[in-house]
């Protein structure tokens, strides 16, 4: 049956668009060999963190692969983000729980919060591009997905051209926790998917300290180096 459905509609890697072959999901084994992971864990520091500081306070942060302008990372997420490509997160989910649970088995997480979309962005696209992402992360560590107790709450795009300053006090204002009691004293894993001038997860971990005791962890699917 498999095979009947491939003639119809070939399958193919979401990393070079090659026909897959069989057993082959998502990506093809030579993408799969060659999409670049940080090999960052949650334990020593990495240049993810060094993005808040100064900024806003967080445990730690990480990431599971390299975005580079061209090459797999950048058509996989593009896949996921704007071909209604979910399972794609579901994958790296997977594979990035499964490294975070090798690395450090003592790592606790009580909540995997996603960085939300505005109801009406959420509207047209249909989906949030992180939701699988984030609850295949949860499943891995034993902890709660949770997608609405953090809320965008205006539909506002990347200010890319003010200064690193002025966007993240422009933007903090753009979140909110809806449910303050439930956070605290929590720990918190924040999830997106690429981590770029890291503006949108300053502005989210913001927001969330105004919990009380909350601890603020963050897990991406890729940061641009
Ligand atoms: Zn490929």
């Amino acid at each position: 049956m498999n095979d009947i459905v491939n003639i119809l509609v070939p399958r193919v890697c979401f990393g070079c668009m090659a026909p897959l072959g069989r057993g082959e999901r998502l990506l093809c084994t030579f993408c799969r060999n060659q999409i670049p992971l940080t090999e960052y864990n949650f334990i020593d520091e990495n240049p993810i963190d060094r993005i808040f500081y100064g900024i806003v306070p967080i445990e730690k942060a990480n990431s599971l692969l390299f975005f580079t302008p061209n090459g797999i990372v950048k058509n996989i997420i593009h896949h996921l983000k704007y071909k209604n490509q979910q399972e794609i997160g579901d994958f790296l989910g997977d594979w990035f729980g499964y490294i975070i649970n090798e690395n450090n088995p003592t790592f606790r997480i009580d909540y995997v919060i996603p960085v939300p979309l505005h109801k009406k962005k959420l509207k047209k696209r249909g989906y949030n591009q992180v939701t699988t992402f984030g609850q295949k992360l949860a499943q891995h560590l034993d902890a709660t997905f949770k997608d609405n107790l953090l809320v965008k709450t205006a539909n506002t795009k990347t200010q890319t051209k003010k200064n690193r300053f002025y966007r993240s006090q422009n933007k903090q204002a753009l979140y909110k926790v809806l449910d303050l009691k439930i956070l605290c004293n929590k720990n918190v894993l924040l999830v997106d998917d690429v981590i770029t001038t890291g503006a949108t997860l300053q502005a989210c971990s913001i927001a969330l300290k105004q919990v009380e005791g909350v601890k603020i962890y963050i897990a991406t699917m890729a940061v641009v180096p």
